[in-house]
């Protein structure tokens, strides 16, 4: 299966997510928009692996030195490509405590590797995805920068996610999820 670990946003913050990629959508031409219900942070792709038992344990051990912290939303932005092949990927920053972010992130590619994943050595840039292939002009990007996004949440645990299509419609379901 392929599976991924991050963090699950409150319906709150989904919802406020969901009137900029609305807007986004207004403004652009193309791509492929990520539904609300889809809206997530990744913390590490594992991509196609059976090794749930070896997934959970690392979650476990990395858990265990974080503390709960608070995140909030940033503003619009983009990557022009990404490691994983996608060309721009229209996303939105995160603010607040990214520096326990970034350790919960380390802690967790550690734990990972040591159960036997293997090490991603990419550089953790935190963000939440709105869409893929979404063509805009730099005006726009303006417009969309100063969209005002203020949900904030505690971030309390991360969640194991399978990543799959279920009648067509990619589906993230939780299979497991480690409190802090
Ligand atoms: P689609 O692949 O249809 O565009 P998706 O990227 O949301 O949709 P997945 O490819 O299953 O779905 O990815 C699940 C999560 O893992 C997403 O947050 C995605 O950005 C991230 N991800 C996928 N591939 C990689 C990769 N090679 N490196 C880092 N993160 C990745
Ligand atoms: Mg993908």
């Amino acid at each position: 299966m392929r599976l991924f670990i991050g963090l699950e946003l409150p319906a709150d913050m989904r919802r406020e997510l969901d009137g900029l990629s609305k807007l986004l959508r207004e403004r652009s031409c193309g791509g492929r928009f990520v539904p609300q219900e889809n809206f997530h942070l990744t913390l590490q792709f594992l991509g196609e692996t059976d090794d749930l038992a070896g997934a959970v344990s690392a979650m476990r051990e990395a858990c265990r030195g974080i503390r709960p912290f608070r995140l909030g939303l940033g503003r619009y932005g983009y990557f022009e490509k990404t490691a994983s092949g996608n060309h721009r990927v229209s996303l939105v920053t995160v603010t607040g405590d990214t520096g326990e972010l970034g350790v919960l992130r380390e802690t967790l590619a550690s734990a990972l590797a040591d159960n036997g994943f293997p090490r991603d050595r990419s550089r953790f840039m935190p963000h939440i995805t709105l869409g893929r292939n979404v063509e805009h002009d730099e005006l726009v990007a303006e417009e969309l920068k100063g969209f005002p996004l203020s949900s904030s949440m505690t971030v309390t645990g991360i969640t194991l996610f399978e990543s799959s299509r279920i009648n067509g419609r990619l589906t993230y379901s939780p299979l497991h999820r480690e409190k802090f």
